[in-house]
């Protein structure tokens, strides 16, 4: 076991390539995992065309995917948790930096690091990682499953319970029901929000978002859309609109559709101001 399959992003010529790399090494207070699934974020296509940048890049060169799960192969040195061999574990979409104004007082990190973005990432047969970014997962939670919760589920929980503080009865919008909307959807329909609005120019999208709970799904293309939003919220207008799609007339729409002290949350990257 010396080398491994790698997906390798070259920064400098934006060229994405399956390539046979050293397996790494895990350092003090690292682990390294046996990949057994990885996710294909968004953000991951929008660094493999060119327009997400990294922020911290170390190398020129860099192992994409941040939605990850495996089981833990080998332990490096000076660890402290007791993690055994062969325990199942996700991974942690990123690490806090230790140095910035933030992590020095013990407060959330300001410059966060992106698995496989800002350094190498799950697209491999072998990854390492942090001990403190594992968690270790039940039996019979399916590795697929479990490597999409670090991001596709995390990210719209926090939306909706931290950053919105979604309440019982408000109402919220969710714009662009992919892997994080859907999630979404959900996640308001647990806090007890209602009506739930998912919406998505694509059908299969709008209908997925109804099973997963979702009291209506529009197109954000009808003609009578605002309308509809209105009608749904007995003429109030939205509590929450979260842009899960990071795109800018998703932003002017979604804010139109809000009521009186409503919030748009922002949810989905862009690389657009
Ligand atoms: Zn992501
Ligand atoms: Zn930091």
């Amino acid at each position: 076991m010396d080398t491994m399959l790698a997906g390798r992003f070259h920064l400098d010529s934006k060229k994405f390539a399956v390539e046979e790399v050293p397996v790494p090494v895990p350092g003090p207070g690292e682990i390294l995992i046996e990949v057994k699934a990885a996710g294909v974020c968004l953000s991951d296509v929008q660094l493999l065309d060119g327009s997400l940048v990294p922020l911290f890049a170390i190398s020129d060169t860099v192992t994409v995917g941040h939605e990850v799960a495996g089981v833990i192969h080998t332990l490096g040195p000076d660890l402290k948790r007791g993690l055994t061999v062969g325990t199942r574990v996700t991974l942690e979409a990123g690490k806090t930096c230790g140095q910035c104004a933030g992590c020095v007082r013990s407060r959330p990190c300001t410059q966060m690091r992106t698995a496989g973005i800002d350094y190498d990432g799950g697209w491999a047969q072998y990854t390492v990682a942090r001990e403190d970014t594992l968690i270790p997962i039940p039996d019979n939670l399916p590795f697929d499953q479990a490597a999409i919760i670090p991001d596709a589920v995390s990210t719209p929980y926090a939306a909706v319970v931290t950053t919105a503080g979604v309440r019982p009865a408000q109402s919220v919008g969710v714009w662009g029901v992919g892997g994080v909307g859907a999630h979404n959807v959900r996640l308001a329909r647990l806090v007890g929000a209602a009506p739930i609005i998912a919406v998505d120019p694509l059908p299969s999208a709008r209908e997925r978002a109804l099973a997963f709970g979702a009291d209506f799904a529009f197109d954000p293309a009808a003609d009578d859309f605002a309308d509809q939003v209105r009608a749904a919220t007995a003429g109030r207008g939205l509590d929450f609109a979260f842009d899960c799609a990071g795109v800018p007339a998703v932003r002017e729409q979604a804010a139109a559709a809000l009521g009186l002290g409503g919030s748009l949350i922002l949810v989905g990257i862009s690389p657009r101001p």
